[in-house]
């Protein structure tokens, strides 16, 4: 059977993975960390359903859960109806917002994917401000839907203008450390403030505490806080994509709390729906300008994932994993920084909790003095005085979602457009 559904897998499905390798598994059973395959074969799962997995597979918790749901008789389907199951997982949710949000917080559920609701978030700060650009940064991941609302009439027209996110490995500037973010951060006033720049007035700005796809880059909380800031003295959105972040993972229960930042709109997927899927923005109320049929979704009322999301955002609370994510992080990161003193080909290890990224180089063919010699090189042309406010040149290294991944379908990325978008 095995080797059948691989054969006939590979011959009909398209080369579109997630992942750029074929992995010649078929999972036929899993619990907690471990997967069965069809052949017997036994595996530790490290993909943990991109970020998905909070309690690993399978969870007991879990599927009690969603049994319950299917014993109830209760209709599976129900667009944007009341039920009982959605006001437990609403309820929940409210629970484990930050403190500043949890007060005067809606919801909308988007879906059934983080894309969805990156997408919803959009929409949103546009609808709310009566302006158009999203301000967004290097290395930044939300989604591969870009094109979606164009192509329905090209009435959304969403224009990104990508600013440097901080980061020591590969900083921008090629002075890391606490001097990198302060550039960083100057960067993004220096746009701000630029009456040449074409975003003065942008409808939001898009960060992640923690970029994920990016290479696993935690900001500086500092830098958060700066971020923050600068946007409340601008009356600008700050949107916080925790669609990776979220539910414990990085030692906190959402990632904006370890700089005490309040975002004006987070956009919540993947753990949330306890391995089924679900997506969420949560939104001050005061930006609450939807009218009826403004943003529809036919598979946003999915109560088996409302259930598994709502036993694990409880149980992830109720045990303090967050806390468990955080020592064992700590630890874990300990570890990995002895062997990258050891070995030349772990250039970086770095992380916030268990959300950690060990970056694998090749110290022969490509000597890290000598990168970092040339990223310096770039951070220069980045820092020239003589820019004339064009976002366009960011090509910040590691300025890419990952490999074969397109980049700006129906959206300008890292491209400025007319005065004032
Ligand atoms: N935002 C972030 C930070 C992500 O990591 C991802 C997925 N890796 C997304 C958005 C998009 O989520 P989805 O794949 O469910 O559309």
């Amino acid at each position: 059977a095995h080797e059948g559904i691989l054969r006939r897998q590979s011959a009909r499905e398209s080369a579109a993975r997630t992942y750029a390798r074929a992995l010649p598994i078929v999972p036929v059973r899993a619990r907690g960390l471990t997967i069965e395959g069809a052949d017997g074969s036994r595996y530790l799962d490290c993909l943990s359903g991109a970020g998905t997995l909070a309690l690993g597979h399978n969870h007991p918790v879990v599927l009690e859960a969603i049994r319950k749901v299917l014993d109830s008789g209760a209709p599976l389907h129900v667009l944007d109806l009341a039920t009982p199951v959605k006001d437990a997982f609403i309820t929940e949710l409210f629970r484990t917002l930050p403190p500043g949000l949890a007060d005067n917080a809606r919801v909308q559920f988007c879906g059934p994917a983080g894309t969805d609701a990156v997408e919803a978030a959009f929409k949103l700060v546009r609808a709310a401000t009566g302006r158009s650009g999203i301000l967004a940064f290097s290395g930044a991941y939300h989604g591969m839907t870009a094109g979606a609302l164009e192509a329905s009439g090209g009435a959304y027209d969403v224009r990104v203008a990508r600013l440097p996110y901080p980061q020591d490995y590969r900083c921008p500037f090629g002075v890391g450390g606490g001097h990198g973010a302060e550039l960083a951060a100057r960067w993004t006033e220096t746009v701000l403030d630029d009456p040449k720049s074409g975003v003065r007035h942008p409808a939001g700005m898009i960060l992640e505490p923690v970029q994920g796809e990016g290479g696993v880059i935690p900001a500086p909380d500092e830098w958060m806080r700066r971020m923050r800031r600068i946007t409340a003295d601008r009356s600008i959105p700050l949107i916080a994509d925790e669609v990776q972040t979220g539910v414990g993972r990085t030692g906190s229960f959402w990632a904006v709390e370890h700089s005490g930042v309040t975002p004006d709109v987070m956009v919540l997927s993947k753990a949330i729906g306890g391995s089924l899927p679900l997506a969420v923005i949560v939104y001050r109320d005061d930006l609450d300008a939807w009218q009826p049929g403004a943003h529809a979704g036919t598979f946003r009322g999915n109560q088996l994932a409302m259930a598994a999301g709502m036993a694990t955002l409880a149980y992830v609370r109720e045990n303090r994993l967050a806390e468990r994510a955080a020592d064992l992080g700590t630890r874990m990161l300990n570890q990995l920084r002895g062997l990258a003193a050891e070995f030349d080909c772990i250039g970086d290890v770095r992380g916030r909790g268990l959300m950690i990224g060990v970056e694998v180089v090749e110290p022969e063919a490509e000597p890290l003095q000598e990168r970092l010699a040339g990223l310096a090189g770039e951070g220069r042309v980045l820092a020239d005085p003589d820019w004339r406010g064009g976002v366009t040149d960011l090509a910040v290294p590691g300025d890419s979602a990952g490999p074969g991944r397109p980049r700006g379908t129906g959206v300008e990325v890292g491209r400025l457009v007319g005065p004032d978008s």
